[in-house]
């Protein structure tokens, strides 16, 4: 089984033989289990049906795969710590699935020039403690940060939770070293801030969800340690006051590192599946907010906006994190939304952007077009990164549900979300990316001359059509 304008020019015994070649028998997965796990990524849609799993050690091998894949009309998937939402790692046809695994090292920190160079392999967390030990930070936070790869976060532009403050993975990124379709390898490694010397071809591959070429070394850039971080989670009665929230937030001057929200239905959810979690609340809320501030301007910054919004009646509770121990219960509670889902029932993701002040206006229409629905058996869950107006809208059952009958309601209602979404000039993906479970959508986001030209774009970096063939657009 392969992509149909891909003819393979040997054997699938033959292509195996020649990855252990390159390298190595030990490098090389074919045990069913083994397939079955590195075949796929979160979303567990699509049955993996992987060739095999190639984990090469550096950047040499990934020339010499490609290059073997390219002369013979192989496919292959890229594949990092396969966290990914939208099935952009997942190798349900014969594709060789070229794990990075394996390139894990860092290999420099400078503590002068505040940058840091890894493998592509490194997982974000790595990155993490790796700046913290020299003094400094690395901006890029998300939940999945102990399982996914560098490599992954560039190949997705992966956004996180201090996207606000610091930017997303393209924000940090300084420079790549890419292996191309065909073998040759790509060095746009130059740790430089400013070069203004001609197109800046990396941007082309952060994003590019492993269809223009393989990262395989990365230089990104630190932050200085944000000082006297600050956390509170507050109470909301209305959607309509979170976007006041943010507002007085920024109008008071104060640097928000963070900025989310979730439901109560989100906030139930994690309750019941994650062990020790609890509430700071007395009363129920229909939504709520976390606000991380850093205090670096004085004492007193948190309560004296927190006060603010009481007093204009935006909020109708709020606690302030004592200690370390309440700052990750805090965060416990927004970041194990997505696991606690998944361990809950079935879910179907969607993944929005919007420009800010366009939120209240689509939530406000979104749910009275729920309402209308009212689909049997089916909870809307919503949470995200809003202060980037980044909503993660979930539909989910329960896991006695039939699949089919779930996946076919919840497909009707996505038709219509993303409709609506179209009308208020969002995104169909604001960080996850399209991969296999959002491609036919695209064109609600994206214009058709955009997709030709995406499409152009694909042919003069891999004409044949190796890397990650199906993934955001057919050929
Ligand atoms: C609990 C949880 C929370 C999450 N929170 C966030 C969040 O806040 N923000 C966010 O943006 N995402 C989030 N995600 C999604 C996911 O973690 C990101 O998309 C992440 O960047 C994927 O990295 P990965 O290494 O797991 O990549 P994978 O899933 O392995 O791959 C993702 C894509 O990148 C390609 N790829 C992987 N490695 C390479 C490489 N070296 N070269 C070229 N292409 C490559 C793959 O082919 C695929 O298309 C979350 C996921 C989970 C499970």
């Amino acid at each position: 089984m392969t992509h149909a304008h891909l003819t393979p020019k040997v054997s699938p015994a033959v292509a195996i033989e020649s990855m252990v070649n390159i390298v190595g028998k030990d490098s090389v997965l074919l045990d069913p289990q083994d397939l079955k796990s590195w075949g796929t990524d979160w979303t567990k849609v699509f049955e993996p049906e992987p060739l095999c799993i190639v984990q090469p050690k550096t950047t040499e091998a990934v020339s010499k795969i490609l290059k073997y894949c390219n002369d013979n009309q192989l496919a292959v998937t890229p594949s990092g710590g396969r966290t990914g939402l939208c099935a952009g790692a997942v190798a349900s046809q014969g594709e060789i699935v070229l794990s990075l695994h394996k390139m894990n090292k860092i290999l420099d920190v400078d503590a002068v020039g505040m940058t840091i160079t890894a493998e592509a392999g490194v997982t974000t967390e790595m990155l993490q403690n790796a700046a913290k030990d020299a003094g400094m930070f690395f901006p890029l936070d998300l939940a999945a940060k102990g399982s996914c790869q560098i490599g992954g976060n560039v190949a997705t532009n992966a956004g996180g939770v201090k996207l606000i403050r610091y930017g997303g993975t393209r924000e940090q990124v300084l420079g790549l070293e890419v292996v191309l379709a065909n073998g040759e390898v790509l060095d746009m490694n130059v740790a430089l801030r400013k070069n203004n010397s001609g197109y800046d071809l990396k941007h082309l591959f952060i994003g590019s969800e492993g269809t223009l070429g393989v990262v395989t070394k990365v230089v990104l850039r630190l932050v200085p340690k944000p000082k006297n971080l600050q956390l509170a989670i507050m109470a909301v009665g209305s959607f309509t006051d979170i976007p006041k929230i943010l507002q007085t937030a920024n109008a008071s001057g104060v640097t928000i590192t963070a900025f989310e929200f979730f439901t109560q239905v989100a906030h139930k959810i994690v309750l019941k599946h994650l062990p020790g979690a609890r509430t700071p609340f007395q009363e129920i809320s229909d939504y709520y907010v976390l606000l991380e501030l850093e205090q670096a301007e004085g004492e007193g910054v948190m309560e004296n906006l927190l006060g603010k919004l009481f007093d204009d009646g935006i909020i109708a509770d709020a606690t302030i994190a004592a200690n370390s121990t309440q700052f990750k219960e805090f965060w416990g509670l927004r970041e194990n939304i997505t696991e606690s889902l998944s361990a809950h029932g079935q879910v179907r993701k969607n993944d929005i952007s919007l420009a800010i002040d366009k939120l209240e206006g689509f939530v406000a229409a979104l749910q009275q077009m729920l309402a209308n629905e009212n689909p049997k058996d089916m909870d809307l869950v919503l949470f995200g990164h809003i202060g980037d107006g980044n909503l993660h809208i979930n539909y989910v059952s329960p896991k006695s549900r039939d699949s089919k009958d779930f996946h076919s309601v919840a497909r009707a209602i996505e038709e219509k979300v993303f409709k609506l979404l179209a009308e208020f000039k969002g995104s169909i993906s604001a960080e996850h990316g399209i991969g296999l479970t959002k491609k036919k959508d695209l064109h609600f986001t994206r214009t058709e001359r955009e997709v030709a030209w995406m499409r152009q774009t694909k042919k003069m970096w891999d004409p044949v059509g190796i890397l990650n063939p199906g993934k955001i657009f057919d050929l």
